[in-house]
């Protein structure tokens, strides 16, 4: 296990649609090592997010273990795998999901508000997150006074505000032109380069999966290629 951060053994999950039994995971063996960049292609219905709400501990597999940091998360409850999630893991969406009547410093410092235990100096976290993703002068301003990119950024601060052990993306350039998706992928880059910290992205193009470190392919619920970029 030593410095995997997820460990999948054996992964399947199974959706009961009537009398059908449909194999949305079928067996899917998968470690990522910590400071790991790895992006997900793969065809629409071929498991992605499935997999994605799985190491987000958004859902449990139906057989096969998670380890989470050494943990076995596979037979937690909901509200053990809510809490589990609010500590663990950010997550940036295609839609950016701010929230519209909140300003970017109020958006970004959520997480750290519903945390109990949020250091005193949060502020101070948030501040030199902000400036790290090129937002200082942002924070007074609502989500529909910004570009695209600048939302989505606010969206990866109010992510890694918390120092989560992994960062989960899906699409996140989704809703992006090139040039935007390129400035968005840059600071993801950025994030695992400088600070470490371990990325998973679910992405349908090419030029955004170059920047992973990893790319797996799914077909069908399972791992079809796995490779790493030199
Ligand atoms: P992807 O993200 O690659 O498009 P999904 O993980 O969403 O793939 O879906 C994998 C398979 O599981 C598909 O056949 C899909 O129809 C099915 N599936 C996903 N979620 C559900 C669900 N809640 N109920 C029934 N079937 C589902």
């Amino acid at each position: 296990m030593g410095d995997d951060i997820v460990l999948l053994e054996t992964v399947y999950k199974t959706y009961s649609l009537g009398e059908v039994e449909i194999a949305a995971l079928g067996g899917v063996s998968l470690a990522i090592k910590k400071g790991d960049f790895v992006a997900i292609m793969g065809p629409s219905g071929s498991g992605k997010s499935t997999l994605m709400n799985i190491i987000g501990c958004l859902d449990s597999p139906t057989k096969g273990a998670y380890y989470l940091e050494g943990v076995d998360v596979s037979r937690f409850s909901k509200n053990k795998l809510a809490e589990i999630r609010g500590k663990k893991i950010g997550f940036v969406f295609q839609n950016f999901n701010l929230l519209s009547r909140t300003t970017v410093l109020e958006n970004i410092e959520l997480p750290l508000i519903y945390h109990k235990n949020a250091p005193k100096t949060y502020l101070d976290r948030v501040r030199q997150i902000m400036t790290t993703l090129g937002l200082d002068k942002r924070e007074k301003n609502y989500p529909n006074q910004l570009s695209g990119g600048q939302q989505q950024r606010v969206a990866i601060a109010r992510a890694i505000v918390n120092n989560p052990t992994l960062l989960l993306a899906d699409e996140p350039t989704g809703n992006l032109d090139s040039a935007t998706s390129k400035e968005v992928m840059d600071v993801f880059s950025s994030l695992n380069q400088k600070l470490g910290i371990t990325i998973l992205l679910v992405t349908h193009e090419e030029d955004i999966a170059r920047y992973a470190r990893r790319v797996i392919v799914f077909k069908d619920g399972k791992i079809l290629k796995d490779t790493h970029t030199p």
